[in-house]
């Protein structure tokens, strides 16, 4: 079987209201989608939670000069392929042309080549007729999801944060996470208290920074919400700082720090494991690697008791939580307002319900896509 094809769809949703975070705020929900097709009928799928999504789709574009032509089921080789374009001595024979494999587009390279790899275990699984999560070991098509919302949101400046988990609790979720680090710490304590009263004693709550603090304020932030029983406490720190300090923060407090979903390879989440402290890890294998990436991420995690929770995209990711013997959970945006495309891309995928992330039986990763949704909401 031979890569005869890769096509890239940048897919951009305008949402209701602009949603805050710690350190930024978005008002569109974006995806790319990517098609990897073969010689023999088969064409594996991925979808991109990536940045930069023209360079991205151009990218996806001019790396067929490198890729048509391989094995698809020889996913080590062709990960090496575009990796080696990122370093200084790529071989020539697979060196692009283009002005736009620099150093500036790293990342970019990084998520072009995690919806090519994604495209090729899709394509592994349908070659030999199994869903992903069972290729790659797993037993069990069922595992837990929690919810990320409590955004800021410019259409409710009080917050509405009682209804909206009241919403979550009524579709069954037992795991909740809220953003915090955009308000005052005081703001913020009466935003997790409020959510705390609301799920009860017994569901989990999740508490994400977005990169929002100092250590001396995360510090501080992690001591006044160590009394509501957060879960674990997720990019705390800002950007610059979020290896060694991060360290310092997760020997000062109980709390379980989790981090990943910002990196760009398996070397930065040995970083996060050996110097952050980090006991939870979201590596995204749709933002940065791809699959075989977040598998070494995970190997590395699982020889230091830590655990994989997954960072958007659960159709994909939740095969390899399932998998995986440090999976825990999935993360899931069942709010349409917030993913309009998760609510509305795909003619088949996994389903979620009851705070439960079900994995179907097709093979690849069990999802369809809706391409008129597509052609409609296309970009660029
Ligand atoms: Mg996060």
């Amino acid at each position: 079987m031979k890569i005869t094809a890769l096509r890239a769809h940048p897919v951009s949703v305008k949402l209701p209201a602009t949603f805050w975070v710690g350190n930024s705020s978005f008002d569109t929900a974006s995806v790319v989608v990517v098609e990897v097709e073969t010689d023999q009928g088969l064409t594996g799928l991925a979808t991109l939670h990536g940045r930069g999504m023209k360079i991205v789709c151009q990218m996806v574009d001019e790396l067929q000069a490198l890729i048509v032509g391989m094995d698809p089921l020889a996913h080590e080789a062709i990960w090496a392929r575009v990796f080696d374009i990122t370093t200084a001595s790529p071989d020539p024979a697979h060196k692009p042309k283009s002005a736009l494999f620099h150093a500036d587009n790293r990342a970019q390279v990084m998520t072009a080549l995690a919806g090519i790899d994604i495209g090729v275990w899709d394509i592994k699984g349908k070659a030999f007729n199994l869903p992903v999560w069972r290729l790659l070991g797993g037993d069990t098509r069922v595992l837990p999801a929690y919810v990320t919302g409590g955004y800021y949101r410019s259409d409710k400046p009080d917050g509405g944060l009682r209804e909206e988990m009241q919403s979550y609790l009524e579709l069954g979720y037992t795991g909740m996470k809220i953003k915090v680090g955009a308000a005052s710490l005081a703001d913020d304590i009466k935003r997790v208290a409020e959510v705390r009263a609301t799920i009860g004693p017994d569901c989990q709550m999740m508490l994400d920074g977005n990169g929002a603090w100092s250590l001396n304020e995360a510090i501080a932030a992690i001591d006044a919400f160590t009394e509501f029983k957060p879960t674990w406490f997720e990019e705390p720190l800002h950007w610059y700082d979020s290896y060694r300090a991060l360290g310092k923060l997760a020997g000062h407090t109980s709390i379980p720090i989790a981090s990943g979903e910002s990196e760009l390879h398996a070397w930065n989440c040995r970083d996060l494991v050996d110097l952050g402290g980090v006991r939870i890890m979201q590596f995204d294998a749709c933002r940065s690697g791809g699959v075989t990436e977040w598998l070494r991420v995970a190997a590395y995690c699982h020889l230091h008791g830590v655990r994989m929770s997954t960072h958007h995209e659960p159709h994909i990711h939740g095969h390899l939580a399932a998998a995986a013997p440090n999976g825990w959970n999935v993360e899931t945006f069942p709010n349409a307002e917030r993913d309009p495309i998760f609510a509305n891309m795909y003619t088949n995928r996994a389903q979620i319900t009851g705070g439960k992330l079900l994995l179907n039986d097709e093979p690849g990763f069990g999802f369809t896509i809706d391409w008129d949704f597509v052609a409609k909401y296309k970009v660029g």
